[in-house]
């Protein structure tokens, strides 16, 4: 990495070429709910279609992205799945923890907004039955964690609570990665609510329409 201020950090080497995925940073600005206009400008930014997009609620409502269902602002909900190659999916946080998940083999993502409240009334759960129910073996997935308020910074451990609850499911730690950035930590680099900010990162996946992804910038 750079030491030059990006505005998208890019996640490479964990999921298959085909899947990109990345996080906004304070640079780059708000994609909050307030904030459209952030979200296109990642759409144009990325060069995608469209990114779906939910009113995030700390909820365990996870919803499907189809070609002509694309969840967004007006849709209330915290996860969200596709199988789509011109719509990505987004979750935007500001110390809570954006997952996000791929089938290697049944080529289908998710994106999951957790915070403490979702993630002790099932939103893994949720996320990960739902993926049952389309055909996906679990020992496919590979799993994401995107920057979050760690444990040195917040009376919850979100990540090992998370990490506990996958493996309920044969998740092996192996197939979890976490980007190992604490935003309440990162002050100049990420929004962090419990540090007063307002605005929201986005955190986005999508599946490359020509599978390939090089020319992205690595972390
Ligand atoms: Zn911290």
């Amino acid at each position: 990495m750079t030491k030059k201020k990006m505005e998208i950090i890019y996640y490479k080497n964990f999921f298959p070429d085909w899947v990109i995925s990345g996080t906004t940073t304070r640079k780059f600005g708000d994609v909050s709910i307030r904030n459209p206009a952030g979200r296109k400008k990642l759409e144009k930014l990325l060069k995608i279609k469209h990114l779906a997009c939910l009113n995030q609620t700390h909820s365990a409502v996870i919803k499907k992205v189809g070609t002509k269902l694309i969840p967004d602002e007006a849709d209330q909900g915290d996860g969200l799945w596709t199988r789509e190659r011109k719509t990505g999916l987004l979750i935007k946080t500001a110390d809570c923890l954006p997952i996000l998940i791929a089938d290697t083999k049944a080529k289908i993502i998710m994106g999951l907004h957790v915070g403490r409240r979702n993630l002790f009334c099932g939103i893994i759960n949720r996320g990960l039955e739902t993926l049952l129910k389309e055909k996906s073996s679990l020992m496919n997935l590979k799993v994401f964690l995107g920057p979050f308020i760690e444990k040195k910074c917040y009376p919850t451990d979100l990540e090992t609570e998370v990490r506990n609850q996958l493996k309920k499911y044969g998740i092996s730690n192996g197939q979890v990665k976490s980007s190992g950035e604490c935003t309440y930590c990162l002050t100049n680099k990420y929004f962090s609510y419990r540090r007063g900010d307002s605005e929201r990162m986005g955190t986005f996946i999508y599946i490359d329409s020509r599978l390939r992804g090089n020319d992205r910038q690595q972390v």
